[in-house]
């Protein structure tokens, strides 16, 4: 099944915390990235797509690396889940430059930057045309940004979750170590399983199969390719049940 047979019209896109930094710098945000990153989706939602937006935070903080190094891990994880509001903020107000209605809905309460996530008001946001950032992940440690991504989109009744990444999709192999290593344009959710290739965490990607939502896998670095994920176009891997 190729991805352009698909109608998306209501999609969740996954952006990592590194996205939004420029490689070698020492800034965590480039507000240049996030402008193309907000021209992207503006094109997107001018054509009439759904967007709702789960931002990481791993250009400032991941929980596990700072536990590791003998934090309390909950607490890591809420310094973790701290730095996603920043980043949602920075993509929610590139977004507003371009025009586009957006709110940031956090999963734990800031009254004062950001609205409580309530499931319902998301759903009535997105049918009226503004994209929702969901900023602090569950709300709870010991998950991910990719696990939120799969919860909300779940929630919210999304079509598919565009992750946007550093790599074209899924290979067999690590194309990085392996030359002859190849791209998959679509492949199951019990392939992947079987093969043991890591396209999410387990917990994300167990959400997305029990439920039925396809990954799409794409190179966040080639121009158009997020305006093209929303739209439906064929980038990248798609992950799916049917596969
Ligand atoms: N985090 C969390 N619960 C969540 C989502 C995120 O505790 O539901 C924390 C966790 O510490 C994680 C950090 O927030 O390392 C940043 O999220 P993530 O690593 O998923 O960001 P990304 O890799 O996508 O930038």
């Amino acid at each position: 099944m190729s991805v352009s047979n698909r109608s998306f019209q209501r999609v969740v896109l996954k952006l990592s915390g590194e996205a939004l930094r420029e490689v070698g710098s020492q800034d965590n945000i480039s507000p240049e990235i996030v402008e193309r990153i907000a021209l992207e989706i503006k094109s997107a939602h001018d054509a009439g797509m759904e967007i709702a937006i789960v931002v990481g935070g791993g250009n400032f903080w991941r929980g596990a690396s700072a536990s590791a190094r003998g934090m309390d891990r909950a607490t890591a994880d809420y310094v973790g889940m701290m730095a996603t509001v920043m980043n949602a903020l920075a993509v929610q107000s590139a977004i507003e430059v371009e025009g586009v209605p957006c709110v940031v809905q956090s999963a734990i309460e800031m009254k004062n930057v950001a609205e409580p996530f309530i499931r319902r008001k998301a759903n009535k946001h997105l049918s009226d045309g503004t994209v929702v950032v969901f900023a602090a992940g569950t709300g709870s440690p010991f998950f991910s940004t990719d696990t939120t991504a799969a919860l909300r989109a779940s929630e919210v009744g999304a079509c598919a979750i565009l992750k946007a990444t550093m790599v074209d999709g899924v290979y067999n192999a690590d194309p990085k170590k392996d030359p002859s290593a190849t791209r998959y344009e679509t492949i199951s959710f019990r392939r992947c399983l079987s093969d043991q290739l890591a396209v999410m965490d387990s917990t994300a990607f167990s959400l997305c199969m029990d439920n039925d939502i396809p990954i799409i896998v794409f190179d966040l670095n080639v121009a158009d390719n997020i305006t093209r994920a929303i739209k439906g176009e064929d980038v990248g891997t798609i992950v799916t049940n049917e596969a």
